[in-house]
């Protein structure tokens, strides 16, 4: 074998005739080529894999005649694969062999006397040959990567043949069999029949000029059984008036489409509670309020925000949250009738594509804040009725991770045309609204009026107030006696905080402590009033008062998150104060949240050694099974039942019973708002341990709190003639 020269072309020479061999070898090399011999069948085979020769020369005249067919049909096998051409060289003309060898693959059978000059030639134009031919499939193959990688088919028809010629990918992207010939017929039958004719009537006539493409979209079922979305691309190439040839592409644009309905979903919808968000919410109300415009109906927008909400955030985390808006906007839709549209049935509208019929539309605009569009409505009644079944789906408490939520809403309401002509003045305005609701004591709804912009702009002032006012030690603290009745001494007080705002007066703590709530102060609030009844107590301690016992009013807030314990803890330590000598009070409201964690903290505080007392007894969601669970020494019985005790039965007999059940389980029980001596009374006839309430004495400033025991102010209260106190 001689060395082969790459840039050159080589030829494979099999021959068994030495003489013959030699010199066509010889001759091939002079004219360039690279040549390697071979003389035998089984050399052929081992130098043709070793070399890959772009020809294979062979003489067929072995000695034995079978022999030289056999190779022959074997090289062209060979060849094949490589698409190198095979010639046939034989010292018979005979026409029968010829045949055979073109039959077996052979590209062309020279007969002896050979001409070399013209072997060369031919030669040459083989090896040319079988180049275009691999260039050509080459280029085959990587249309064929390309349209798989793209999911494009591609498809010839000419109008005079009538043939159609398709590419792998079309085949498969229609779920055709590739070894049969696809026809016009199969690719019509593809088609959705509403199309089929279209198509037909312009493959018979693609006169015009200026049409000469056309596309259609449609929908197949494959064998999976999952549709896909097709696009169907055709130009007509008119060769004169009667001929022409359709060349076209389907493309498989079935992901495309996934993807596009993916960002619609991400920009329209919001990812938790797939509500549509407030990007969908104003386009759609843009749209309602041109179609309103037009037809001169009114409509509402109703903008609902959870109460308080970032209090179950920040207590029981970001997930639990979560969990909760969507248990939330699932029972806001409740509010809709299925016959009215609800969000889950709008996903398939494209927000931006005109809606024809307007339909009512819940969205979640941002964190616990909804906002619905009540479009023709009849009467301003409708709204109300709408707004307060929205309220009222919150009513039954949530269950969350085993623990009671109970949350309630406000809502503001602003209408078109009246409160706003434009979607952000309506929004902006049922904004407002809301706020207007919470400040009045949440749970409720409010529609905009034009003075709501000005007391919500002096909430906000107020709310600033309130932030200097805490920071600037501008609350004071107030004391309002207890009387201890079996001793008949003052032994504690609740100290209730007080705000004498510089130009608004006295603002009550009804109002500004759910402010501080709503705008996180409360804990900063919390933290002064702590140290603010210990500091006090120490003070009253050492001007020679009798130990008197402080209780501090705990917001349910104040469980969340802060480290309440340990503030209390420091501030005993910091003014040396008996634990003895503090108290707190929480309401029921408390015990509905994380159950665990509020039990972890009220049992950390009685650890202290402070008392914790249940305020409010009886207004909220009372179970009685709290009264066991949670470590309380006191229950408040609210003002509320002692006020009606002398005119209502019903009160008196609650009140007794709640006595009774304190008796039993062995907790002090205090009856506040007593205003009567009728009321204490009742109290001391069922055998109350302690009273509060303005039949003694109001809240009282410190210096004054002081002086109300020293003299021992009550005392004459209760010295009426049919008095018996056990002293
Ligand atoms: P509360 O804890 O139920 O406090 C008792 C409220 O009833 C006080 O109102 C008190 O002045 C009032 N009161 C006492 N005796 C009578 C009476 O005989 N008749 C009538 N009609 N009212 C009486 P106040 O001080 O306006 O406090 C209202 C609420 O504000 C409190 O209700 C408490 O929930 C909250 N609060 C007050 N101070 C604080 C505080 O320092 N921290 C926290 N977190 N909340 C506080
Ligand atoms: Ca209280
Ligand atoms: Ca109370």
């Amino acid at each position: 074998m001689k060395a082969v020269n790459p840039q050159t072309h080589t030829i494979l020479v099999v021959d068994a005739n030495d003489k013959s061999r030699i010199a066509t070898s010889d001759y091939l090399s002079e004219a360039g080529f690279n040549t390697v011999e071979a003389k035998n069948a089984k050399l052929a085979t081992v130098y043709f894999k070793q070399i890959q020769p772009d020809l294979i020369l062979m003489d067929i005249d072995l000695p034995d005649a079978q022999g030289g067919l056999e190779l022959c049909t074997q090289l062209t096998v060979l060849a094949a694969t490589i698409n190198a051409p095979v010639i046939v060289l034989s010292r018979h003309n005979d026409m029968d062999l010829a045949a055979a060898v073109f039959d077996a693959g052979a590209a062309d059978f020279v007969v002896h006397p050979i001409n070399y000059l013209v072997l060369v030639q031919r030669c040459r134009y083989q090896i040319r040959g079988s180049m275009n031919l691999n260039s050509l499939k080459r280029r085959e193959r990587i249309l064929e990567h390309a349209e798989r990688i793209a999911n494009i088919g591609s498809w010839e028809w000419n109008s005079k043949s009538g043939e159609l010629h398709v590419s792998k990918e079309f085949n498969r992207i229609l779920g055709f069999d590739e070894s049969r010939l696809t026809s016009v017929r199969d690719v019509l039958e593809k088609l959705p029949e509403s199309e089929r004719l279209k198509i037909i009537r312009h493959f018979q006539q693609p006169n015009s000029k200026h049409q000469t493409k056309i596309t259609l979209h449609h929908r197949v079922g494959s064998e999976t059984g999952l549709g896909r979305t097709l696009r169907h691309e055709a130009r007509f190439v008119l060769h004169n008036d009667k001929d022409y040839t359709v060349y076209g592409t389907i493309h498989d644009i079935t992901e495309e489409i996934a993807h596009k309905d993916q960002i619609l979903q991400l920009a329209y919808y919001d990812t938790l509670t797939q509500l549509p968000n407030r990007t969908f919410f104003k386009t759609h109300l843009d749209h309602a309020i041109k179609q309103a415009r037009k037809s001169g109906h009114l409509l509402a927008v109703v903008l609902l925000d959870l109460d308080l909400f970032t209090r179950i955030n920040n207590s029981l985390g970001h997930d639990a949250g979560d969990e909760l808006l969507k248990k939330v906007s699932n029972r806001l839709l409740r509010t809709f009738d299925d016959n009215r549209c609800t969000a889950l049935n709008m996903h398939a509208i494209d927000p931006q594509a005109p809606i024809e019929t307007m339909s009512d539309k819940i969205a979640r605009l941002e964190g616990d804040q909804f906002a619905v569009l009540i479009n023709r409505f009849e009467r301003l009644d409708d709204v109300i009725l709408f707004v307060q079944k929205m309220l009222k789906q919150l009513v039954t408490p949530f269950s969350l991770q085993g623990n009671n939520i109970v949350l309630t809403a406000s809502a503001g309401i602003a209408l078109y045309p009246v409160n706003g002509l434009g979607a952000e003045m309506i929004l902006r305005n049922a904004d407002a609204a809301m706020h207007f609701a919470k400040s009045q004591g949440r749970n409720n709804f409010h529609f905009y009026s034009s003075d709501i912009d000005f007391k919500s702009k002096e909430r906000l002032s107020v709310e600033n107030d309130l932030r200097h006012a805490i920071r600037h030690n501008e609350l004071e603290l107030h004391y309002q006696p207890k009387l201890h009745l079996k001793s008949g001494s003052i032994q504690s007080v609740e100290a209730l905080v007080r705000w004498q705002h510089p130009v608004r007066g006295l603002v009550s703590p009804s109002q500004f402590v759910p402010m501080a709530e709503e705008i996180g102060l409360i804990n900063e609030l919390g933290e002064w009033l702590i140290n603010k009844a210990c500091l006090q107590a120490k003070q009253w301690n050492e001007s020679g008062l009798q130990p008197i016992r402080i209780a501090i009013n705990l917001s349910p807030i104040q469980f969340r998150g802060s480290p309440l314990v340990q503030m209390i803890r420091n501030a005993l330590l910091t003014y040396r104060l008996a634990p003895s000598q503090l108290e707190v009070e929480v309401t029921e409201t408390v015990l509905l949240e994380d159950t665990n964690r509020v039990l972890r903290t009220l049992d950390g505080i009685r650890n202290l050694g402070v008392k914790v007392a249940l305020d409010d007894f009886g207004t909220g969601y009372s179970s009685l099974s709290y009264l066991t669970r949670f470590p309380f020494n006191t229950l408040k019985i609210d003002r509320s039942f002692v006020s009606q005790c002398i005119q209502k039965g019903q009160a008196a007999a609650i009140i007794h019973t709640i006595i009774q059940l304190c008796k039993n389980l062995n907790l002090e029980v205090v009856a506040e708002g007593v205003e009567k001596y009728e009321e204490l009374k009742f109290l001391l006839d069922h055998r109350c341990d302690v009273v509060q309430g303005h039949y003694f004495s109001p809240a009282l400033g410190a210096n004054e709190l002081a002086d109300y025991i020293r003299n021992q102010s009550w005392v004459t209260l209760l010295s009426t003639p049919e008095m018996v106190i056990d002293r």
